[in-house]
C-alpha cells in the first residue's frame, strides 16, 4: 500500500501575493532595489535595476511554481526527469515577462520610472552552460515541458564558469572565461538543505554472500540550487535543478588549527573544481579524468535525488526497514522516467544498479528490469569519433564498483545475444560494452542502449541512419527499441521574444494562439499572395536587418547595407558544417564580380558566427580565413557594395536572438548524412528565411512541409555520398575540371589573402586536396555555386522571395519543439501533462 505524503499542517501563514497593475510592479520594483540589491536608487547602476527587475517577475512566478509541485504530489503524477550535461538556457528576464504576461505592463510601468526596459535587459548575462545545439535542445524541452504542463524536471551541473566567450583579436578567436555568476543569479534558489554525498575513488569488496560494498573512496558533496522554468500561458512553472560541487568537510581542521590555513582549503578547492566549468565538446585528453567525474557527479546526486523523492511520497505501510523500501522501489518504474541527453550522463545507468542493489538491496534481475524500463536515451550524432568511451583502467580507478557493475551487465547482454543468435564470435566483439581493439574501453553508447527500452534520434533521416550505420547490430538484437523523435525550438523564444514585429504582425491576422499551438501559423499561408501583407512582412524584415546591421557595426565596425542579400551561416564551426565551402563561395563570387564588374549583382552581405572549440585547429584556422577573406572582400573598392564579409563574434543565444530575425538566406550546408538535425535552421526558417542546404537532418523534413519550391537544395545525397566513399572519393578529380574551383584553391594556399603569411592556408587546401577532402566540400561546389546563382536569381523577384519567406513561416508548425515533447511524453515517457491527469482524476 502507498500512500501520498500528508500535507503540510495548517499554520497562519499569510502573504501578498504581488499584484499585477503598474503600481505594484512598481512598488516591487523600489522594494526589491532596496530590500533585496541594497542599493540606492540614487547610486544605483542598470545592473542593478535589471537584479531588481527580475526579482520582481520571479514574485510572480513563485506561486505557480508551488502550485504545480504540490499538484504533481498531490496527484502522485509519473515525473520525467531530464538528465544533461548542458542546458543552453540563454537570458530569462524577457522569457519570463512573457510568461507571466507583463511585458509592456512591465515596459511602460518602467518608463513612467524613467528606466528603459530594452537597456536592463541587456544587462542579464546569457546562462551558457552548453556549447551548441545538443544544449539549446534541451533549454527548449524545458520550455516546451512547462507549457505543455508536463511533469517534467531537468538535472544537469551549475558550472561556474559556462561557455566561454569569444573575443577575436586579429582575426583569430580568444577564449575567455565566461563567469556568468559574477554579479549573482536572480533565477536560482540555493537549496543548501538538499545535499548528497559523491564518492569516487577507492576500491570494492565482497561478503561472503556476494554483496558488494565501495570502501576507502574519496568523497564530495552535491549542493542543489533550483532554477524556475516557466511555462507560457499557463500555470505551470517547472524545476530546473542544477548540482554545485562541495567538499565533504569544509576545511581540514588539523591543518587549520596548526595555522596551516591555504593548505587547509586545498580539499575544498579541488572538490569544488569539479562543477568549475564546462568542457568544450572536443575537448583534450587532458582533464577527461575531470569531464568523466563530472558526468557522475551529477548523475548520482540526481538518482540520490529521484530514489529519495519516491520513498518520500510512497512510503510502503506493510512493511519496515530495509523491505519496505524495497517494496516501494518496486513501483519506481511507475513513477519514473529518466531520459538520457546524449550519453554524458550515460552512468546514471550503473549508479541506478547500484543503489538499488547495493544500497537497497534490491534482486539483480529486479533492478534491471526497473532500469529497463526507466531509461531512454537520444543519440546526438553518427559521427563515430564522437562516440563516447572510457578507458577501462580510468573507470576502474575512479569508479570501480560502476565497472564491476557495467561488466556484469555486459556479461548477460552478451549471453542473452548468445543464446538468440548462436556463437557469432565476431557479433559478440562488435556489441560488446566494452570496446578490446583501441585499449580497453567502455562504450557508453551501448550501454545506453542495452539499458533503454527506447533509443531515439532527432529527424528522420538521422534516425535512419542510426540504425543502418552505426547502431545495425542493437537495431537487430533489440527490434522495436529504436524510434525518431524530430527535433523542435521553443516558439516563444524563437519567434515572439525575437521577433517582437513580425509576432504583432501574426497576431494582428491570426491571433495570439499560435505561440502554444505553432501549426496554427498555417492561417497565414493564404496572406502569402496579398501584396499589403508581403510589403508589411517586408518592411519587418528590413527594422530586423537595420538592428543586426547596428550590432555589426558596433562589434566588427564594418557597415553593411540592410538592403542587401543577408546570407547567413551562424552555427559552432565544425569541419562537417562546411562553413569552408561558403568561403569558397564567397571567394568566386569576389572573383566573378572583378571579372564582370558592370553585371546585375545583387549585393549580398555573407554572415557568418559560431564558436570553435578551443583545441580544434581546423576550425580556428577557418575563423583567420574567414576574417582574412572579408579584410580582403570588404577592402577592395572594386567591389563596391556588391559583397561584404562579417563574423559577428561571440555567438550565443542572445547574439543568435539578432541574428534569425534578420536573415533572408539560411545556410545549412553540411555534408549529407552528417547533421543530426539542426535547429538553427528551424529557427531560421521559423523567422521568413529561405534554406539553401543539402539534403542533410531536418533539411529534408522543412523542405517537405515549406514546400520543395520553397528551398534551395543542392549537392550529393547521403547514398551518392556513401557510394563516392565506396568508390575512393578523389578529390582532385573535381579540382581539375573546374577553373573557378582552381583559382580559389590557389588563392587560398598562396597567400592571396594572408600576403603577410603566405603559408598561413596551406593546411587548407592540404585537408582538401591531399588529405582526402573528408566532408565532399569539392564534391558539392560546383552545384552549391550555381544553387546560389538560383538564389540570386529570385530574389531579384521581391515579390515571389517574401511569398517564399511568408509560406515558409507558415509550414513551421510541425517544428515546434511542443509537438517535439508530447511525442516524447506519449511514445517514450508514458508521462501525462498535469491537466490531463487532472481531467481523468
Ligand atoms: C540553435 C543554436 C545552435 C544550434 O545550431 P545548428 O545550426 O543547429 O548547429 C547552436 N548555438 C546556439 C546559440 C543556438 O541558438
Amino acid at each position: 500500500m502507498t500512500q501520498a505524503k500528508p500535507s503540510a499542517r495548517p499554520v497562519a501563514f499569510d502573504y501578498d501575493p504581488p499584484g499585477r497593475d503598474t503600481v505594484s510592479i512598481q512598488h516591487s520594483l523600489a522594494n526589491h532595489l532596496l530590500y533585496t540589491v541594497g542599493k540606492d536608487p540614487i547610486a544605483a547602476k542598470p545592473g542593478d535595476w535589471e537584479n531588481a527587475l527580475a526579482h520582481t517577475v520571479r514574485d510572480r512566478l513563485v506561486e505557480r511554481w508551488m502550485n504545480t509541485t504540490r499538484l504533481q504530489y498531490q496527484h502522485d503524477v509519473k515525473r520525467v526527469y531530464y538528465l544533461s550535461a548542458e542546458f543552453l538556457i540563454g537570458r530569462a528576464l524577457s522569457n519570463g515577462l512573457m510568461a507571466v504576461g507583463l511585458y509592456d505592463q512591465c515596459r511602460d510601468s518602467l518608463q513612467q520610472m524613467g528606466l528603459d526596459l530594452e537597456e536592463l535587459k541587456a544587462e542579464e548575462p546569457d546562462a551558457a552552460l552548453g556549447n551548441g545545439g545538443l544544449g539549446r535542445l534541451a533549454a527548449c524541452f524545458l520550455d516546451s515541458m512547462a507549457t505543455v504542463g508536463l511533469p517534467g524536471f531537468g538535472y544537469g551541473i551549475r558550472y561556474d564558469y559556462g561557455m566561454f566567450a569569444q573575443k577575436i583579436q586579429d582575426g583569430r578567436q580568444v577564449e575567455t572565461p565566461d563567469h556568468w555568476l559574477a554579479a549573482g543569479n536572480p533565477w536560482e534558489f540555493p537549496r543548501p538543505e538538499v545535499q548528497y554525498k559523491v564518492q569516487y575513488g577507492g576500491r570494492v569488496e565482497h561478503d561472503a554472500q556476494g554483496r558488494a560494498s565501495w570502501v576507502g573512496a574519496k568523497t564530495l558533496q552535491a549542493m542543489a540550487y533550483d532554477t524556475i522554468i516557466p511555462g507560457h500561458e499557463t500555470d505551470s512553472v517547472i524545476t530546473l535543478r542544477l548540482w554545485s560541487a562541495r567538499a565533504a568537510d569544509e576545511i581540514d581542521l588539523k591543518l587549520f588549527s596548526r595555522g596551516e590555513y591555504l593548505a587547509a582549503t586545498e580539499d575544498k578547492n579541488r572538490a569544488e573544481n569539479v562543477s568549475r566549468v564546462l568542457y568544450p565538446d572536443d575537448s583534450t585528453q587532458q582533464g577527461r579524468e575531470l569531464r568523466l567525474l563530472q558526468q557522475y557527479f551529477f548523475c548520482s546526486a540526481s538518482l540520490q535525488d529521484i530514489v529519495r523523492r519516491h520513498l518520500q511520497s510512497h512510503a510502503d505501510m506493510d512493511h519496515t526497514g530495509a523491505e519496505a523500501s524495497r517494496v516501494s522501489l518496486d513501483g519506481l518504474a511507475d513513477k519514473v522516467a529518466v531520459h538520457l541527453n546524449d550519453t554524458h550522463p550515460a552512468i546514471a545507468v550503473p549508479e541506478l544498479m547500484r543503489i538499488l542493489v547495493d544500497i537497497y538491496g534490491v534482486e539483480w534481475n529486479r533492478a534491471w528490469a526497473l532500469c529497463s524500463r526507466i531509461f531512454s536515451y537520444t543519440n546526438h550524432t553518427l559521427m563515430p569519433e564522437a562516440l563516447e568511451t572510457w578507458p577501462v583502467e580510468m573507470m576502474g580507478a575512479l569508479l570501480p564498483r560502476h565497472l564491476e557493475i557495467i561488466y556484469c551487465i555486459n556479461h548477460e547482454f552478451l549471453q542473452d545475444v548468445r543464446r538468440r543468435f548462436g556463437d557469432d564470435n565476431d557479433l559478440l566483439r562488435r556489441v560488446s560494452l566494452i570496446d578490446e581493439e583501441h585499449g580497453k574501453r567502455v562504450r557508453m553508447g551501448y550501454l545506453s542502449i542495452v539499458a533503454s527500452h527506447k533509443v531515439n534520434g532527432v529527424s528522420k533521416l538521422h534516425s535512419d541512419l542510426m540504425v543502418e550505420t552505426i547502431f545495425a547490430d542493437f537495431a537487430r538484437i533489440f527490434p522495436g527499441r529504436f524510434t525518431n523523435m524530430t527535433n523542435g525550438v521553443t516558439p516563444r523564444r524563437w519567434l515572439a521574444q525575437c521577433n517582437p514585429g513580425l509576432s504583432a504582425l501574426i497576431d494582428a491576422k491570426i491571433g495570439r494562439g499560435w505561440r502554444t499551438d505553432l501549426d496554427q501559423l498555417a492561417k497565414l499561408k493564404p496572406l502569402a499572395d496579398e501584396a499589403a501583407f508581403a510589403e508589411q512582412f517586408r518592411a519587418i524584415k528590413l527594422a530586423n536587418k537595420q538592428k543586426l546591421a547596428k550590432l555589426i557595426a558596433d562589434t566588427t565596425g564594418v557597415a553593411v547595407n540592410p538592403a542587401s542579400l543577408f546570407d547567413v551561416q551562424v552555427k559552432r564551426i565544425h569541419e562537417y558544417k562546411r562553413q569552408l565551402l561558403n568561403v569558397l563561395h564567397v571567394i568566386t563570387r569576389y572573383n566573378r564580380i572583378l571579372a564582370n564588374p558592370d553585371a546585375d549583382w545583387v549585393p549580398r552581405t555573407v554572415i557568418f558566427a559560431g564558436k570553435a572549440a578551443s583545441a580544434y585547429f581546423q576550425a580556428k584556422l577557418i575563423i583567420k580565413l574567414i576574417h582574412d577573406v572579408a579584410n580582403k572582400v570588404n577592402n577592395d573598392p572594386r567591389i563596391g557594395g556588391k559583397l561584404k564579409v562579417v563574423f559577428v563574434p561571440n555567438y550565443s543565444v542572445s547574439v543568435a536572438e539578432t541574428l534569425m530575425p534578420a536573415a533572408d538566406l539560411s545556410e545549412q550546408i553540411s555534408t549529407a548524412g552528417t547533421e543530426a538535425s539542426g535547429t538553427g535552421n528551424m529557427k531560421l526558417a521559423l523567422n521568413g528565411a529561405l534554406t539553401i542546404g543539402t539534403l542533410d537532418g531536418a533539411n529534408i523534413e522543412i523542405g517537405a512541409h515549406a514546400g520543395w519550391d520553397n528551398i534551395f537544395i543542392f549537392g550529393k545525397t547521403t547514398p551518392q555520398v556513401q557510394e563516392l566513399e565506396r568508390n575512393g572519393y578523389q578529390p582532385r578529380a573535381f579540382y581539375d575540371e573546374n577553373a573557378e574551383l582552381r583559382q580559389v584553391l590557389t588563392q587560398i594556399g598562396s597567400g592571396f589573402f594572408s600576403p603577410e603569411e603566405p603559408n598561413r592556408f596551406h593546411p587548407i587546401v592540404y585537408s582538401l586536396l591531399d588529405q582526402g577532402d573528408r566532408y565532399f566540400l569539392l564534391a558539392d561546389y560546383a552545384d552549391y555555386v550555381a544553387c546560389q546563382d538560383k538564389v540570386d536569381t529570385q530574389y531579384r523577384d521581391q515579390a515571389e522571395w517574401t511569398r517564399k519567406a511568408i509560406l515558409n513561416v507558415a509550414s513551421m508548425g510541425f517544428f515546434s519543439s511542443d509537438r517535439t515533447i508530447r511525442e516524447y511524453a506519449r511514445d517514450i515517457w508514458q508521462v501525462q501533462p498535469l491537466r490531463e491527469v487532472l481531467a481523468n482524476d
